[in-house]
Protein backbone atom coordinates (compact mmCIF):
# COMPACT_ATOMS: atom_id res chain seq x y z
CA UNK A 1 0.00 0.00 0.00
CA UNK A 2 1.43 3.44 -1.40
CA UNK A 3 -0.08 5.70 0.95
CA UNK A 4 -1.20 3.86 4.41
CA UNK A 5 -0.15 1.01 6.15
CA UNK A 6 -2.21 -0.83 8.85
CA UNK A 7 -0.41 -0.64 12.10
CA UNK A 8 -0.51 -4.13 13.18
CA UNK A 9 -3.30 -5.02 14.86
CA UNK A 10 -3.87 -2.12 16.11
CA UNK A 11 -7.15 -1.32 14.56
CA UNK A 12 -5.24 1.78 13.15
CA UNK A 13 -3.97 2.93 9.83
CA UNK A 14 -1.07 5.17 9.45
CA UNK A 15 -0.60 7.79 6.18
CA UNK A 16 2.81 6.94 5.24
CA UNK A 17 3.43 10.23 3.87
CA UNK A 18 2.32 12.17 7.10
CA UNK A 19 3.80 9.68 10.08
CA UNK A 20 0.24 9.90 11.63
CA UNK A 21 -2.62 7.80 12.01
CA UNK A 22 -5.84 8.86 10.19
CA UNK A 23 -9.35 7.42 10.48
CA UNK A 24 -11.14 5.20 7.44
CA UNK A 25 -13.79 8.16 7.66
CA UNK A 26 -11.71 10.92 7.05
CA UNK A 27 -9.29 9.52 3.95
CA UNK A 28 -11.41 11.56 1.76
CA UNK A 29 -10.49 14.70 3.47
CA UNK A 30 -6.92 14.00 4.09
CA UNK A 31 -5.78 12.96 0.93
CA UNK A 32 -7.61 15.79 -0.87
CA UNK A 33 -5.75 18.23 0.97
CA UNK A 34 -2.40 19.55 1.35
CA UNK A 35 0.10 18.04 0.89
CA UNK A 36 -1.46 14.68 -0.99
CA UNK A 37 -4.37 16.20 -2.81
CA UNK A 38 -4.83 12.82 -4.30
CA UNK A 39 -7.40 12.26 -7.15
CA UNK A 40 -10.82 11.27 -5.98
CA UNK A 41 -10.29 7.99 -7.70
CA UNK A 42 -7.24 7.39 -6.30
CA UNK A 43 -8.55 7.90 -2.73
CA UNK A 44 -11.71 6.23 -3.20
CA UNK A 45 -8.65 3.09 -4.08
CA UNK A 46 -7.56 3.70 -0.60
CA UNK A 47 -10.79 3.72 0.64
CA UNK A 48 -11.52 0.30 -0.68
CA UNK A 49 -8.32 -1.14 0.66
CA UNK A 50 -9.14 -0.44 3.90
CA UNK A 51 -12.39 -2.29 3.79
CA UNK A 52 -10.26 -5.28 3.37
CA UNK A 53 -9.27 -5.17 7.26
CA UNK A 54 -12.63 -5.91 9.22
CA UNK A 55 -12.04 -4.37 12.56
CA UNK A 56 -10.45 -1.19 11.87
CA UNK A 57 -11.66 2.15 14.03
CA UNK A 58 -13.48 3.71 11.84
CA UNK A 59 -14.26 7.02 12.83
CA UNK A 60 -14.27 9.81 15.99
CA UNK A 61 -17.00 7.97 17.77
CA UNK A 62 -15.27 4.32 17.21
CA UNK A 63 -12.10 6.29 18.63
CA UNK A 64 -13.38 7.46 21.39
CA UNK A 65 -14.59 4.36 22.55
CA UNK A 66 -10.98 3.13 22.18
CA UNK A 67 -8.36 2.51 24.74
CA UNK A 68 -4.90 3.05 23.30
CA UNK A 69 -2.53 0.63 24.96
CA UNK A 70 0.32 2.14 27.36
CA UNK A 71 3.09 0.25 25.63
CA UNK A 72 3.91 -2.34 22.84
CA UNK A 73 7.23 -4.44 22.04
CA UNK A 74 8.19 -2.46 18.73
CA UNK A 75 7.69 0.52 17.58
CA UNK A 76 5.84 1.42 14.53
CA UNK A 77 8.18 2.47 11.23
CA UNK A 78 5.23 4.62 9.97
CA UNK A 79 4.45 7.07 12.81
CA UNK A 80 7.06 9.23 14.01
CA UNK A 81 8.89 8.25 17.19
CA UNK A 82 10.21 10.54 19.93
CA UNK A 83 12.79 9.31 22.50
CA UNK A 84 12.16 12.58 24.37
CA UNK A 85 9.50 10.89 26.36
CA UNK A 86 8.68 11.66 30.20
CA UNK A 87 7.19 8.44 32.29
CA UNK A 88 5.19 8.39 35.33
CA UNK A 89 6.93 5.61 37.42
CA UNK A 90 3.53 5.40 39.59
CA UNK A 91 1.50 4.63 36.33
CA UNK A 92 1.73 4.05 32.23
CA UNK A 93 1.49 8.10 31.53
CA UNK A 94 3.79 9.10 28.82
CA UNK A 95 4.20 12.88 27.87
CA UNK A 96 6.82 15.15 26.47
CA UNK A 97 6.25 18.54 28.28
CA UNK A 98 8.01 18.87 31.72
CA UNK A 99 4.76 20.78 32.87
CA UNK A 100 1.93 18.27 31.69
CA UNK A 101 4.34 15.66 33.92
CA UNK A 102 4.66 17.58 36.77
CA UNK A 103 0.77 18.57 36.41
CA UNK A 104 -0.01 15.12 36.44
CA UNK A 105 2.32 14.01 39.33
CA UNK A 106 0.41 17.01 41.33
CA UNK A 107 -3.32 15.82 39.74
CA UNK A 108 -3.14 12.08 40.02
CA UNK A 109 -0.32 11.24 42.57
CA UNK A 110 -0.31 14.11 45.42
CA UNK A 111 2.99 15.18 44.24
CA UNK A 112 4.38 18.13 45.89
CA UNK A 113 7.12 19.87 43.81
CA UNK A 114 10.52 20.53 45.64
CA UNK A 115 11.36 23.68 43.46
CA UNK A 116 8.12 25.00 43.60
CA UNK A 117 8.71 27.27 46.74
CA UNK A 118 11.24 29.67 47.73
CA UNK A 119 14.74 30.36 45.93
CA UNK A 120 16.73 26.75 45.24
CA UNK A 121 19.86 26.46 46.46
CA UNK A 122 22.56 25.85 42.93
CA UNK A 123 23.72 22.84 44.81
CA UNK A 124 20.27 21.51 45.57
CA UNK A 125 19.78 18.93 42.61
CA UNK A 126 16.34 16.54 43.73
CA UNK A 127 15.71 13.97 41.47
CA UNK A 128 12.39 14.47 39.42
CA UNK A 129 10.42 11.30 40.14
CA UNK A 130 9.82 10.84 36.16
CA UNK A 131 11.86 8.64 33.58
CA UNK A 132 13.02 10.64 31.22
CA UNK A 133 14.34 9.78 27.65
CA UNK A 134 11.14 7.25 27.14
CA UNK A 135 10.92 6.29 23.11
CA UNK A 136 7.29 6.64 22.51
CA UNK A 137 4.94 6.73 19.81
CA UNK A 138 1.42 8.16 19.05
CA UNK A 139 -1.65 7.39 16.85
CA UNK A 140 -3.07 11.22 16.44
CA UNK A 141 -1.97 14.70 17.09
CA UNK A 142 -4.70 15.64 19.02
CA UNK A 143 -7.68 13.95 21.35
CA UNK A 144 -9.15 11.60 20.85
CA UNK A 145 -6.43 9.10 20.13
CA UNK A 146 -3.59 11.24 21.07
CA UNK A 147 -1.81 9.57 24.20
CA UNK A 148 1.89 8.74 24.18
CA UNK A 149 2.83 4.74 24.47
CA UNK A 150 6.28 3.26 25.16
CA UNK A 151 8.03 1.34 22.12
CA UNK A 152 10.73 -0.31 21.72
CA UNK A 153 12.86 1.81 19.39
CA UNK A 154 15.02 -1.34 18.35
CA UNK A 155 12.71 -3.43 17.13
CA UNK A 156 10.57 -2.23 14.00
CA UNK A 157 7.23 -3.78 13.50
CA UNK A 158 6.96 -5.18 9.96
CA UNK A 159 4.20 -4.67 7.18
CA UNK A 160 4.60 -8.21 6.28
CA UNK A 161 3.39 -9.29 9.86
CA UNK A 162 -0.19 -7.58 8.92
CA UNK A 163 -2.54 -8.93 6.71
CA UNK A 164 -6.36 -8.80 5.62
CA UNK A 165 -8.26 -11.04 7.40
CA UNK A 166 -9.50 -13.70 5.13
CA UNK A 167 -9.35 -17.39 5.61
CA UNK A 168 -6.21 -18.01 3.42
CA UNK A 169 -3.60 -15.73 4.96
CA UNK A 170 -4.34 -17.01 8.24
CA UNK A 171 -3.32 -20.72 6.39
CA UNK A 172 -0.25 -18.75 5.09
CA UNK A 173 0.70 -17.93 8.67
CA UNK A 174 1.00 -21.35 10.19
CA UNK A 175 3.24 -22.30 7.61
CA UNK A 176 5.78 -19.13 8.02
CA UNK A 177 8.51 -19.03 10.61
CA UNK A 178 7.01 -16.37 12.67
CA UNK A 179 6.59 -17.98 16.33
CA UNK A 180 8.29 -14.96 17.11
CA UNK A 181 6.08 -12.01 15.88
CA UNK A 182 3.01 -14.09 16.80
CA UNK A 183 3.64 -13.77 20.47
CA UNK A 184 4.47 -9.95 19.76
CA UNK A 185 1.35 -9.86 17.77
CA UNK A 186 -0.77 -11.67 21.13
CA UNK A 187 1.02 -9.64 23.76
CA UNK A 188 0.04 -6.63 21.90
CA UNK A 189 -3.09 -7.80 21.60
CA UNK A 190 -4.00 -8.63 24.70
CA UNK A 191 -3.20 -5.65 26.02
CA UNK A 192 -5.13 -3.52 23.72
CA UNK A 193 -8.22 -5.65 24.05
CA UNK A 194 -8.61 -4.65 27.27
CA UNK A 195 -10.52 -1.73 27.09
CA UNK A 196 -12.33 -2.76 23.88
CA UNK A 197 -14.97 -4.71 23.00
CA UNK A 198 -15.27 -4.83 19.30
CA UNK A 199 -12.29 -4.98 18.00
CA UNK A 200 -11.07 -8.72 18.71
CA UNK A 201 -14.34 -11.38 18.44
ZN1 LIG B 1 -0.97 12.34 5.01
ZN1 LIG C 1 1.11 8.57 36.99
Amino acid sequence: MEYISILGDTSFIACRGCHYSILPSSIHSHFQGKPHQLSFETREEILQETTKYASLIWDKDDLKKTRIPSSFPFFFPDLALYNDGLACQDCSYIVRSKNRIQQHYKDVHSWVNPRGKGRIPKTSKEKNPWTTGVSCQQFFHSPPGHSYFRVDSKRPFSDRQTRPRTASSVEEERNEDESEIRSERSEARSEFSQGITRIYF
